[in-house]
């Protein structure tokens, strides 16, 4: 078996999608996982064949991964449509988490994912249990998508209720759980149309 080693990086010759005019340089996100690296923006270009590989050689997932919470610069994310350092073809955006606005690149015909600076720290927590690779899938991008819009609804309500919102809530969810939540919601709405 070739050695990860062996490869030619990935970085070779390769410009950052986002600066476009500084040259990838060869650097490691984590031990022994590759990537290009921008000197200018500290994004991260990582091939998803040496993703496969590091993981093959570093699963089991660690007891304590990254907390997000930890780091002190605020990972950044380009908003704008990126091209393939290799391909030139435009890259896809994923979302990877619904508490998260931050999105990772992706070009399908390359299997390169391009990490914004500070956005490993996101996802390296998903990349240790073998998950960073699901993310473009569509099952895992339908289920955030419901997460999201169940968050954004939330949002909607608590904008509306202001300071009342966790009350309502804590009676929302005693009323699913309850075997009478109807009869009792009945009641509720009952005392409000009627004043009964
Ligand atoms: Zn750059
Ligand atoms: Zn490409």
């Amino acid at each position: 078996m070739q050695a990860n080693g062996d490869r030619e990086a990935p970085s070779m010759n390769l410009t950052c999608p986002t600066c476009s005019a500084h040259e990838l340089r060869d650097t490691s996100l984590t031990e022994a996982l590759r990537a290009g690296a921008c000197p200018e923006c500290r994004g991260a270009l990582l091939s998803l064949i040496d993703y496969r590989e590091w993981r093959g050689d570093h699963a089991p997932p660690e007891d304590s991964p990254t907390d997000p919470g930890e780091a002190s610069t605020e990972p950044g994310d380009n908003k704008s449509m990126l091209r393939c350092p290799q391909c030139k073809g435009f890259m896809t955006k994923f979302r990877f988490s619904a508490d998260t606005a931050n999105h990772i690149d992706h070009c399908d015909r390359c299997d390169l994912a391009w990490l914004d600076h500070g956005e490993w720290r996101l996802v390296e927590r998903l990349a240790r249990e073998g998950q960073l690779t699901k993310v473009f899938d569509a099952a895992w991008q339908k289920r955030l998508r419901e997460e999201q819009a169940k968050l954004r609804a939330e949002t909607r309500w608590r904008e509306q209720l202001g300071e009342d919102f966790a009350k309502a809530k804590e009676l929302r969810t005693w009323l699913a759980g309850h075997p009478k939540g109807k009869e009792l919601l009945a009641y509720l709405f009952l005392s409000q149309t009627e004043g009964a």
